[in-house]
């Protein structure tokens, strides 16, 4: 029996058995934690002064780029997990959605870093606004690493996933974390930051481990730090109120039980295609990680017309499940993760029961795959109805955290809307209709208490990702009961992990903090072309004053005979008379490509490619007569570290322009988009 190790301060600690863990699928001692207390005061030393320290000697980007290559480590070296993930009780498909897509969710956070964030450690919120008359005094806001510890707090269920999925936008946002995974399944969780720290890609103190218990770490955290959690309901409720961490502020972010719905639409008939795929998706959900997901869907709730048909084609495909060795073939529902879970989860099927009808399961299973399952933490996938939903309040409050779902009939979709709010909030809800009506009805409604919402039907279904699997891009967490936080959601995961403030002062002043052009702040002229410049000579505020050209009919016509675009503001003088301007106006995108001529520096020089145009406005027409000049300044620098197919190094720059007319008014505003060359060394 191997004893697990904390990872604390440098130093793997622990060599005395304390709790022993056992494999879900047999029982047999597999593991023990460690009975050595740690000393967290060390940790959290050790987190802000080497941790910190080493991550903010880094920018978004280069902490992207780790990303990426721990990700593709983590790949390479997935079987391993494997291999100790069975013992959880997971099958391959169920250690495939922890392990894979653990790694699929660092890959997603390294390109949402790389895509998304600066090359430093400011996100500018912008744009800046200005705040006096005279354009001397502006505000924006910034974002900035909290320079504190991110403490995360797991789950059983997910060892591998639970951990990355907020370690990787905590590690972009440049916070050391301290995590520790739930006890039953820590061996994984050891296992996966064994094969982190091997890899020796991560900055030394940017990820402690602690197996057991977190002592007194909370009491010691700071106002800079955060906590999140995973986990029941109970804990999250008793962990949110810790002292310090209310007199602190210390934000927490909880995400706990959650009694999910899927409606069947009051649109889908026997012999309907979204029929099978509604029960498909209940019975996915029910048995994928043995139920244990915390988006699993607990509550499913079908036209009264329909549920004995429906209990009937649930029922008939949960007995074709084969339970059993989650290691052999075929075996598609392993064990819960431990005994103390099946024991739980029995309990919670007969308070569910009470009243209400077990339509199959509800016990261990009398027949399994597999030898020597008899102390394995087993618990038969279990459907139960209950005819009267809207008096019965056990089904919507208890969580049987396992492959147990209630089904329910509803008699029109308000009564649906009515149930599905009775859970009092979750993490997600699927509705599968054939009819945009119903969903635009029905859909706001679940939202208020719900974090995320599929609509399944027969267009959706061959590419759905599934109810069950929060995905790296889109929010995770629900309000009320599912703990009231918000984790993944792209780039806002990463902003949890960072503190916003306003900033105010003079544009230079706010252009020097934010690393960003603000319009109004001073500017670097010269007599270098900023086209003809290298990113690494670029500077923030380099600008050019271009000519002036006037505009003539001539070039309204020719531009109207190259577009095709014949609109009547430009070539009908008595509609464009009638119309708001009271005259003929030049295309909006002559005017860009005017202000493109009078800007570009032609021969061939380092501006390698023009990859489009943000936050275009057309401000004030320009008529036949007017003189436009253009003021290009270079607003943003990226480093996102690529080399093109040449091998020659390239950054990706913003330049602010500005078109103006003979009154110095602004006819046009918007951002160009360019990659710029490096040196070649
Ligand atoms: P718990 O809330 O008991 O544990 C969750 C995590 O909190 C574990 O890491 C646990 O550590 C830790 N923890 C417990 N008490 C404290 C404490 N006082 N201070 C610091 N950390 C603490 O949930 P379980 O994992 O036991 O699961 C119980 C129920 O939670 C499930 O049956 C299910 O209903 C729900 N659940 C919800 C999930 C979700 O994602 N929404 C996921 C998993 C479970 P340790 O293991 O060492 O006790």
């Amino acid at each position: 029996m191997k004893i697990l190790q904390s990872w604390i301060a440098g130093v793997w600690t622990g060599t005395e058995a304390q709790q022993v863990l056992h494999s879900a699928i047999d029982g047999s001692a597999i593991y023990a934690s460690h009975a050595e207390a740690l000393d967290f005061g060390a940790a959290l030393t050790y987190a802000r002064q080497t941790g910190l320290k080493n991550l903010l000697a880094l920018d978004f980007q280069q902490r992207a780029a780790i990303l990426r290559t721990l990700a593709k480590y983590l790949t390479e070296h997935k079987e391993e997990l494997y291999a100790i993930s069975s013992h959880t009780g997971a099958t391959r498909s169920d250690s495939w959605i922890d392990i894979e897509g653990g790694a699929g969710t660092v890959f997603a956070y390294a390109s949402i870093g790389t895509n998304e964030f600066p090359s430093g450690n400011v996100v500018h919120e912008g744009p800046a606004m200005p705040l006096g008359k005279q354009g001397h005094f502006s505000g924006t806001h910034i974002l900035v690493p909290r320079q504190g510890v991110a403490v995360h707090i797991n789950a059983f269920n997910f060892p591998v996933w639970g951990l990355l999925e907020k370690f990787a936008p905590s590690f972009l946002a440049g916070m050391p974390c301290i995590v520790k995974p739930a006890t039953a399944t820590s061996y994984l969780t050891e296992a996966l930051v064994r094969q982190i720290h091997a890899s020796g890609l991560l900055p030394e103190g940017s990820l402690q481990l602690v197996i057991g218990s977190t002592g007194n770490l909370l009491d010691l955290l700071e106002e800079t730090d955060v906590v999140t959690f995973t986990g029941s309901a109970a804990t999250a409720a008793q962990l949110k109120v810790h002292p310090n961490i209310v007199r602190r502020s210390i934000p927490f972010n909880a995400e706990a039980d959650s009694l999910n719905c899927a409606i069947l639409g009051p649109d889908i008939e026997a012999g309907d295609e979204e029929l099978d795929l509604y029960v498909k998706e209940v019975v996915r959900e029910m048995t994928a990680k043995a139920g244990q997901k915390c988006t699993a869907i607990r509550r499913a709730m079908v036209p009264a017309a329909q549920l004995d048909a429906v209990a009937e084609k649930i029922r008939s495909r949960l007995e074709k499940t084969i339970v059993g060795d989650p290691r052999l073939d075929g075996v598609r529902m392993g064990p819960l993760a431990s005994r103390a879970q099946q024991h739980d989860v029995l309990a919670s099927i007969e308070q569910l029961a009470a009243g209400n009808q077990i339509i199959c399961g509800g016990t261990v299973p009398a027949q399994m795959q597999g030898e020597g399952l008899e102390q394995g933490a087993f618990v038969s996938p279990t459907l139960i109805v209950c005819r009267q939903p809207m008096e019965n309040s056990a089904v919507h409050e208890i969580e049987a955290f396992g492959p147990v779902t209630t089904l329910m009939p509803y008699q029109d979709m308000q009564e649906a809307l009515v149930l599905a709010a009775k859970g009092c909030g979750s993490l997600v809800a699927t509705l599968v209709t054939k009819d945009p009506h119903i969903a635009a009805m029905a859909i706001p409604h679940i939202a208020a208490r719900h974090g995320r919402l599929m609509i399944l039907n027969a267009e959706s279904a061959p590419e759905s990702t599934g109810h069950g699997s929060p995905l790296p891009q889109l929010k995770h967490g629900g309000p009320g009961r599912a703990g009231g936080g918000e984790e993944l959601g792209g780039s806002r995961a990463v902003k949890h992990y960072l503190q916003r403030a306003a900033v105010q002062g003079s544009p230079t002043m706010l252009a020097a903090v934010t690393a960003e052009h603000v319009r109004g702040a001073a500017l670097l002229e010269s007599d270098i072309h900023p086209f003809r410049r290298y990113f690494e000579d670029l500077q923030i505020g380099m600008s050019l004053l271009t000519h002036r050209r006037t505009v003539s009919e001539a070039d309204i016509v020719a531009f109207g005979g190259l577009s095709g675009d014949f609109f009547y503001m430009h070539f009908d003088e008595i509609a464009a008379k009638e119309s708001p301007f009271g005259k003929r106006i030049a295309h909006g995108y002559f005017v860009l490509s005017a202000a493109a001529g009078l800007f570009v520096s032609p021969a061939p020089g380092p501006v390698l490619a023009n990859y489009g145009l943000d936050t275009l406005r057309f401000i004030k027409p320009v008529g036949i007569g007017d003189t436009i000049r253009a003021r290009l300044t270079c607003k943003r620098k990226i480093d996102r570290q690529k080399k093109d197919a040449k091998g020659v190094g390239q950054g990706v720059v913003a330049w602010d322009v500005e078109v103006t007319n003979q009154d110095n008014e602004l006819v046009a505003s918007y951002d160009i988009l360019t990659l710029v060359a490096k040196k070649q060394a």
